[in-house]
């Protein structure tokens, strides 16, 4: 068994300003990495500008960062910076510039990098250090050393081959307070699947379940502001954020599993949001894993059998209506991936991958 976290964590309110010292220990020069909008109206971006000029180190700014970065993205803002001898990067927002901060200071490091060079795994994998500040609650994208590109070439997204983990992650709940409550849900959701993805998964181990059950604990509390039932509070933010970053742990260690991999087709074909692409698998998911375990994970987090976790489901998301040909064309690519098909804990053959992808809820 192993278990690689090499992340250091600050979970905390007023995390960036506590810790401008461990952001200025990193170097003089800063590379920025954000959305598009986001950063610059919850309060992330000034914190992290605060910080830099608090500690005398100089930062440039790459703000064009679009949902599910593609390799186009993070290869042309290595090649725009390579000459700015940026020392670090820092990642502000959802997975998308997290993941996108992670490639690109990849790029910074060997800038003779093309496409190609993202998914060799023959070739270096060190990068310039990455500092992540999470702003959604999803991804766990600061625990993780995974960066998901989108490849138009492939009509899909893939992970990069080389693991960049963060070197420090700051996590602080209130940048959450400016979320609609969709993006939270759509995040949240994704979360629970990186348990369940990770826990329902070959490489699973004790490790993992402790990640797991600490992701869970979070999750379970925060059940009922997801559903509606009550108004987010501060201690609410700081558990949706705990569970996203306990989850990325696990999936750190063992990987996602048919969810993730099949929700690709749908965000890149149909523009869906990652954590509602992903939870449309879930129910088929966990329909075929062995009953008990199933049943565990489900009580754990906060949820008393299948039934009523679909049903939260459609309450959360509504109508999905996913196009018949869409689930054909997930089917089709999965069912060819060897990977993929042994990724989960239990015997994965055609029929019981029809039974995860067409699963209509
Ligand atoms: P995201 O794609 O980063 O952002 C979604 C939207 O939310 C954007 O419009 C963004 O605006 C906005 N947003 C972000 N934070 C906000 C806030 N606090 N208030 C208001 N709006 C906010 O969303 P995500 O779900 O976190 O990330 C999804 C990506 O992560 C996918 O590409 C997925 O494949 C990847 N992922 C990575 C891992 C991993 O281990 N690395 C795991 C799972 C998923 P701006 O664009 O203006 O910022
Ligand atoms: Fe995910």
């Amino acid at each position: 068994m192993t278990f690689y976290m090499p992340v250091r964590i600050f979970e905390e309110k007023e995390c960036v300003k506590n810790h401008a010292r461990e952001i200025g220990a990193f170097g003089k020069r800063a590379l920025i990495v954000t959305g598009k909008s986001s950063a610059f109206s919850n309060g992330s971006f000034d914190d992290v500008a605060d910080a830099l000029k608090q500690e005398g180190a100089e930062y440039k700014v790459f703000s064009e960062v679009e949902e599910n970065p593609s390799t186009d993205t993070v290869l042309n803002a290595g090649k725009r910076f390579s000459d700015e001898n940026i020392d670090f990067v820092i990642g502000i927002g959802g997975g998308s510039p997290m993941d996108a901060a992670k490639a690109i200071a990849l790029v910074l490091k060997h800038p003779e990098a093309d496409l190609e060079y993202l998914y060799d795994a023959s070739k270096a994998s060190d990068a310039l250090p990455v500092i992540c500040i999470p702003t959604t609650c999803g991804t766990g994208s600061e625990v993780t050393g995974v960066s998901v590109l989108t490849r138009h070439d492939k009509k899909t997204k893939l992970s990069m081959v080389h693991k960049v983990f963060p070197a420090l992650a700051l996590i602080d709940g209130k940048y959450l307070k400016s979320a609609s409550k969709t993006l939270i849900v759509n995040s949240a959701v994704d979360a629970l699947s990186h348990i369940y993805e990770s826990i329902l998964n070959a490489k699973a181990t004790d490790y993992v379940w402790m990640a797991a059950e600490a992701g869970m604990k979070a999750w379970a509390q925060v059940r009922d502001v997801l559903a509606g039932k009550r108004e987010a509070g501060e201690e609410d933010f700081a558990l949706l954020m705990r569970a996203s970053a306990f989850a990325g742990m696990s999936i750190a260690q063992s990987g996602t599993s048919l969810p993730h991999a099949l929700s690709y087709f749908l965000t890149y074909d149909l523009g869906l949001p990652h954590g509602r692409a992903v939870g449309y698998f879930l129910p088929g998911f966990l329909s075929a894993a062995p009953g008990e375990e199933r049943n565990k994970l489900l009580k754990l987090s906060g949820f008393s059998d299948l039934s009523e976790f679909t049903a939260f489901l459609k309450k959360v998301f509504g109508e999905m209506n996913i196009p018949e040909n869409e689930l054909e064309r997930a089917f089709e690519t999965i069912k060819n991936n060897q990977a993929k098909m042994k990724s989960a804990s239990f015997p994965v053959d055609d029929e019981v991958l029809k039974g995860v992808v067409f699963n209509q809820w």
